[in-house]
């Protein structure tokens, strides 16, 4: 039987990842009472999703974080489209009105590190590491979260070793739950919520890099009749190619985020990897010429276009990747997640102060389904017109995926390649096979 917290909170947001933190600092500056816990130790070792979009720098500045973020990233202004050893497209980010018109590459480790600090000097609020959401119920008008709290333990005789073991169970009431847990979401799975999903797995590999020489000041990415790349230059000379493969046939499961920025420079496996990243280099990017001199992290990782048939019911909300997933070139289901956590923070502000009407809860639900549906291609589709470039118009279908921005800001680099959407109409979400990239 767990035993009763007794520090209830109006909001528990389960997930200290950038959605997560990022929606309990703008709940906190709202005078919320928020408790936000995460299953990890720490936050993520890793760069994954490296590049934060013109909205998402806006929604960091209306939390003071924007000048810190910047400081930290590499400011990116353009995007090139290429196929073969041409390029055929470009789009100008800094024609964009908006405060912010560049994306700003930084590595997700380096983020979430900048978020958790940030929670702390402006919320007073700290991450409850070690701490897993094991089961959520709605009862009296309350959510009802039981907690495992994790510790380490040290573990066999002969081989000593230690892992993670429950050492209290707490229950926890709150208001209303974020759930911002992640592509497994517990909450999802208990509000009983399907996980969409629609055409083909895609599998990328991911290779980051240092050059000899410097790189290009652009986002580079390569779209050609069966596969898609992109490089995002980390700094000048170092920088992240990803190629999708063409074999990923069955859905597998999503990788966790690792907690250890370790990577082992010069290892046995690295020869290999620079080898075959000069292969790719050659058949999709023959215009790379700068010289691959050192290889440091690599992995291969399967995405899939998914997407919860709600944001969530009752007093559990979603946002984040555990409401949808998508391919990683355009970067959307990270920084669409901040902009979820914006909106979010905001209804649950005006119910919670403001008498709000909980129906604000279905417009998120409904608002966001139909941005995911529309960027998915699984409603609406796109329109080119008589001056769009024929190689943009045969590969319509997958620009949007690849463009590093959403919402108005999406809408208006469209339609610099002379594209546009088409309005969506009300239907049902989750046909097969309808969309690559
Ligand atoms: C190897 C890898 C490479 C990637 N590359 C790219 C890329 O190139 N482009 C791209 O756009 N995206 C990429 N991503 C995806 C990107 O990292 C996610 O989109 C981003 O992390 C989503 O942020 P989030 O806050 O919604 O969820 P997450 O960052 O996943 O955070 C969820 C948090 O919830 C916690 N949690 C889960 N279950 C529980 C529970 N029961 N109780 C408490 N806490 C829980 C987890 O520990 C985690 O910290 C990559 C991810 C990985 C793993």
């Amino acid at each position: 039987m767990p035993s009763k917290s007794k520090t209830p909170s109006e909001v528990l947001v389960v997930g200290a990842g950038p959605v997560g933190m990022f929606t309990a600092l703008r709940l906190a500056e709202s005078g919320i009472g928020v408790q936000l816990i995460d299953q990890a130790p720490c936050t993520a070792g890793h760069s994954y999703a490296c590049a934060l979009h013109p909205r998402t720098l806006q929604l960091l500045d209306e939390v003071g974080i924007a000048q810190d973020a910047i400081k930290l990233g590499h400011l990116i202004e353009t995007v090139a489209f290429y196929e073969g050893a041409f390029q055929r497209a470009e789009l100008k980010l800094s024609l964009l009105p908006v405060k912010f018109p560049f994306v700003l590459v930084l590595q997700q480790n380096i983020l979430e590190d900048l978020l958790e600090q940030k929670l702390k000097e402006r919320a007073g609020l700290e991450v409850r590491w070690n701490r897993r959401l094991a089961d959520l119920a709605m009862k009296n008008g309350a959510a009802i979260a039981t907690i495992d709290e994790l510790a380490m333990e040290g573990k066999g005789y002969s081989v000593p070793h230690s892992e993670m073991a429950v050492k209290k169970t707490v229950s926890v009431s709150a208001d209303f739950v974020v759930g911002a847990d992640g592509q497994g979401s517990i909450v999802r799975e208990r509000l009983g919520i399907d996980y969409a999903r629609a055409g083909k797995p895609q599998l990328f590999v991911v290779y980051e890099f240092e050059t000899k020489a410097q790189l290009p000041s652009e986002i580079s990415i390569v779209v050609d009749q069966h596969m898609a790349g992109v490089l995002w230059p980390f700094t000048q000379n170092k920088g992240r190619w990803s190629f999708q493969w063409l074999r990923a046939n069955a859905p597998a499961d999503f990788p966790q985020k690792a907690r250890s920025s370790f990577t082992i420079v010069g290892s046995p496996g690295a020869e290999d990897s620079r080898h075959h990243l000069h292969k790719l280099l050659s058949a999709h990017a023959p215009w790379f010429q700068a010289e691959i001199k050192e290889v440091g992290w690599a992995k291969d990782i399967q995405f899939e276009h998914r997407l919860a048939r709600q944001f969530g019911r009752d007093r559990a909300w979603l946002a984040g990747d555990a409401a949808h997933q998508t391919g990683p070139i355009g970067m959307q289901s990270m920084n669409m997640g901040f902009r979820e956590g914006a909106d979010l923070a905001a209804k649950l502000t005006r119910i919670l102060r403001d008498k709000g009407s909980p129906d604000l809860l279905e417009t998120y639900d409904v608002e966001h389904q139909m941005e995911w549906e529309q960027l998915l291609g699984w409603k609406g589709g796109l329109q080119a017109n008589s001056a769009t470039d024929a190689w943009i118009r045969q590969r319509s279908v997958r620009i949007p995926g690849c463009i590093p921005a959403s919402g108005e800001e999406l809408t208006l680099l469209l339609h610099q390649l002379g594209l546009e959407f088409k309005p969506a109409q009300l239907e049902k979400v989750g046909t097969e096979d309808t969309v690559s990239v």
